[in-house]
């Protein structure tokens, strides 16, 4: 039996994915070549990648005035590309966890950066709400779900300034205003695709204002200008995309997965603030749809390591939380099932009935 994934990413993914992208890499197409071999400007590839890019434009409610693209070097990359093309006196950045850090630092190596609130002293526990956008700076930069600490910012902000967004983590799992938004970016492996793909949704007149030399592959326009395939795309992850976006569409699109993420989030928080051996570490108002971290409670912190073995032994995987919080981490992507979190809520069931004092 298939274990139940809850890491965090590289994550779940819908069978449909796995399995489609699978007959492909073995014959593509019926033309007896692997998706690995072919030309990327071969017609059956070119039609893969118009697929997935109108498919991203109609699931997210891209509206017209804005590009989708795609590339390589993970969000990470996406770090220092936005500062590069978009910084270039002032930028303000809010820092909600260590990705926001690891964006903020980088732009730091283009301009002046503001960092309007922090929630590092409090271990990134919730989401600052109380802060002023300078009205001169060239964009707003904010990290949408922050991964590692299981928090989110559940509105599209009103921004003075364009708003640029990481959402590597709740990308499509819930429906966005793309209008508010100036640029927003993620890695693909959790909820679209494996690693290897980052897309990126552009406002294409925020583009060209800057004064700066930038390098061609560093550029977005180069990358708009030859729809994703200036250098080679990564093939595979597209065509994984495309299919998890065929997915999503035939699941009711974004709405759907919203509601049926709100159901397994609840299902998953009721029985963590329920159950007298375990505790979220997240603010209520901020907890994430995506990653649900908790920890053991107090009275109860030495049964951790059981926890997660006991968890293991009913084919509940990638559990362990990151280091920076400890205890647990659920990550419910689109992908999974309400069986596969009513299983954990089994599981913590259990193990409450055999260990409450
Ligand atoms: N931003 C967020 C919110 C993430 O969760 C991650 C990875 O988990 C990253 C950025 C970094 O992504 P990548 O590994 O694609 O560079």
């Amino acid at each position: 039996m298939k274990k139940i994934n809850f890491s965090a990413g590289p994550s779940i993914l819908p069978q449909q994915t796995i399995e489609e992208t699978a007959k492909a890499i073995l014959d593509f197409n019926s033309s007896t070549l692997s998706l690995m071999e072919v030309s990327h400007r071969g017609k059956d590839f070119i039609a893969v990648m118009d697929e997935t890019i109108a498919l991203f434009k109609e699931l997210l409610n891209v509206p017209a005035g804005y590009s989708v693209i795609f590339l390589g070097g993970g969000a990470s990359l996406q770090f220092c590309m936005v500062p590069f093309n978009l910084l270039e006196k002032k930028a303000a950045y809010l820092n909600t966890g260590t990705w926001a850090s690891k964006a903020e630092k980088e732009a730091k190596l283009f301009g002046e950066v503001v960092e309007v609130a922090s929630s590092k002293p409090d271990n990134f526990t919730y989401i600052p709400k109380d802060y002023t956008i300078p009205a001169d700076a060239d964009y707003f930069h904010i990290t949408t779900n922050n991964t590692i600490f299981g928090t989110e910012i559940h509105t599209d902000i009103d921004s003075p300034v364009p708003l640029v967004a990481d959402m590597s983590s709740d990308i499509f799992s819930r429906v966005i205003d793309v209008s508010k938004y100036a640029l927003i970016y993620g890695g693909a492996q959790k909820n679209l695709a494996p690693a290897g793909l980052t897309f990126v949704v552009i406002k294409d007149e925020i583009l060209g204002k800057v004064s700066r030399q930038i390098p061609t592959m560093l550029n977005y326009q180069t990358h708009i200008d030859n729809g994703s395939m200036f250098n080679t795309p990564p093939v595979v992850p597209i065509y994984a995309a495309m299919q998890t976006l065929r997915w999503l569409k035939a699941k009711g699109g974004v709405p759907a997965m919203e509601k049926l993420n709100k159901e397994k989030a609840a299902l998953l928080y009721n029985e963590i603030d329920r159950n007298p051996l375990f505790i979220g570490t997240a603010a209520k108002e901020d907890r994430s749809l995506m990653n649900v971290c908790f920890v053991m409670s107090e009275g109860y912190k030495e049964l951790e390591a059981d926890f997660l073995k006991f968890a293991s032994s009913k084919g509940l995987d990638g559990l362990k939380g990151h280091r920076s919080v400890g205890g647990f981490r659920a990550s419910i992507y689109n992908a999974m099932p309400l069986e596969g979190v009513q299983a954990l809520v089994d599981a913590m069931q259990e193990f409450e009935k055999n260990n409450a004092k």
